[in-house]
């Protein structure tokens, strides 16, 4: 039966590969459900509580009739709150008609993509980069073409790798695995290389409230850059809310019109309670952002001194992020293997975000403190 069904599946999931970093969090989530202590570094997922006023936005919500469909462009309440937060992030003004509520960032991307990308178009992924890119690409029907970016975003690598069927440019920053912002001078070559070639582009910005320093530079804040670009977003990182699924697109003027279709069709909304729990949170954000981003930042700090002693391991503290991205001497899928069977201790190999990625580790200091301790021990005993 089993059979049968494998090979009834649609093709579109035949070649997709699953998530990397979905599966290795099963993985410690079955091994722990069996009794085994694991440390884990490799789920972007932080120990962080959601703050109560947010859950009880949530019930209050929900106790007051929240609880039927709501509008698939997301609740106007909220959609004015991101225009808000918006402003005051990047500076950039967007219309409330331009936003898209969606159930977390990875959906944001998804949509996203469903809107520009057709079939056979080609669309240009960071590598190293989140391990949905290609998949999401693949699921609009497009082809993803990986672009090396590990150490600096050139926008002549990415003129070499446009053909006459490119139209999507996703970038990400800060970057998932490396912990890098992208510079404005970076960003502002790559949105004109964008201009040249009329590309769109999709900026991941999941991880920009977690800045240590200076200041973020926004794509659709610089010159050319807010007509060209798709901003995904999220408050699962920034509100440690990764499970309450909310996110959203803003959208160059007029587009949201035709991409809630998708929504419309697929997930009609998002639940109008969390949506309330979302417009809580960014009422609270400067209060809770940099209380979450000063707990990374100490983590961060601390972890990346104690591994670069390690022989064989070379690591520096991120721009941002709650992610280490050590050079390790040494096969790092073997070496994370042999960190999780000898000493329980779970990280993903840098080559899981691409080969751009390899003889690295990601490492994310999702985990409590002592956790952390304890798992930084265990890596000076190992060894790689
Ligand atoms: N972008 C990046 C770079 C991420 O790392 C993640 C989560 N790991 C997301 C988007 C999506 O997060 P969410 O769907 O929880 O908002």
């Amino acid at each position: 039966m089993a059979e049968v069904a494998a090979r009834a599946t649609a093709e579109r999931f035949r070649v997709m590969k699953p998530s990397a970093t979905v599966e290795n969090t099963e993985r410690i989530r079955a091994a722990r459900a069996s009794g085994r202590r694991i440390l884990g570094l490799s789920s972007g997922d932080p120990n962080i509580v959601t703050d109560p006023r947010i859950i009880a936005a949530a019930e209050r919500a929900m106790r007051s009739d929240k609880t039927h469909y709501s509008a698939p462009a997301g609740e106007p309440s909220l959609r004015a709150a991101i225009v808000k937060r918006e402003a005051e992030r990047s500076g950039a003004r967007y219309d409330s008609a331009d936003v898209l509520v969606t159930p977390g960032g990875k959906f944001a991307l998804l949509t996203g993509l469903m809107g520009i990308v057709n079939p056979g178009d080609e669309v240009l992924v960071p590598e190293p980069g989140w391990v949905s890119y290609g998949p999401c690409v693949r699921l609009c029907g497009g082809v993803p073409v990986a672009v090396p970016m590990l150490d600096r975003l050139d926008p002549a690598t990415i003129d070499a790798a446009v053909t006459a069927r490119t139209r999507v440019l996703i970038l990400n920053s800060p970057v998932n695995p490396t912990g890098r912002v992208l510079s404005k001078h970076e960003l502002a070559a790559t949105i004109a290389m964008a201009h040249r070639h009329d590309l769109w582009i999709v900026f991941d910005q999941v991880y920009s409230d977690l800045m240590y320093g200076g200041t973020f530079p926004y794509p659709q804040a610089l010159a050319d850059g807010f007509e060209r670009t798709l901003v995904v977003d999220s408050l699962s990182k920034s509100f440690g809310m990764t499970g309450w699924r909310l996110g959203y697109l803003a959208l160059p003027p007029g587009m949201a019109k035709a991409l809630v279709k998708f929504l419309q069709h697929s997930i009609y909304c998002v639940p109008a309670f969390i949506q309330a729990a979302g417009e809580e949170a960014l009422s609270l954000r400067d209060e809770l952002v940099p209380a979450y981003r000063e707990l990374f930042r100490r983590r961060l700090a601390r972890a990346s001194a104690a591994l670069d002693v390690v022989l064989g391991i070379d690591c520096v503290m991120p721009d941002a992020t709650f992610y280490l991205f050590p050079k390790v001497a040494g096969d790092d899928t073997l070496i994370a293997q042999r960190w999780l069977s000898e000493g329980d201790v779970a990280t993903m190999p840098g080559s899981a975000f691409g080969p751009a990625g390899k003889g690295h580790l990601r490492m994310s200091l999702s985990c409590s403190d002592a956790d952390l301790d304890d798992a930084l021990a265990r890596i000076a005993r190992l060894g790689v």
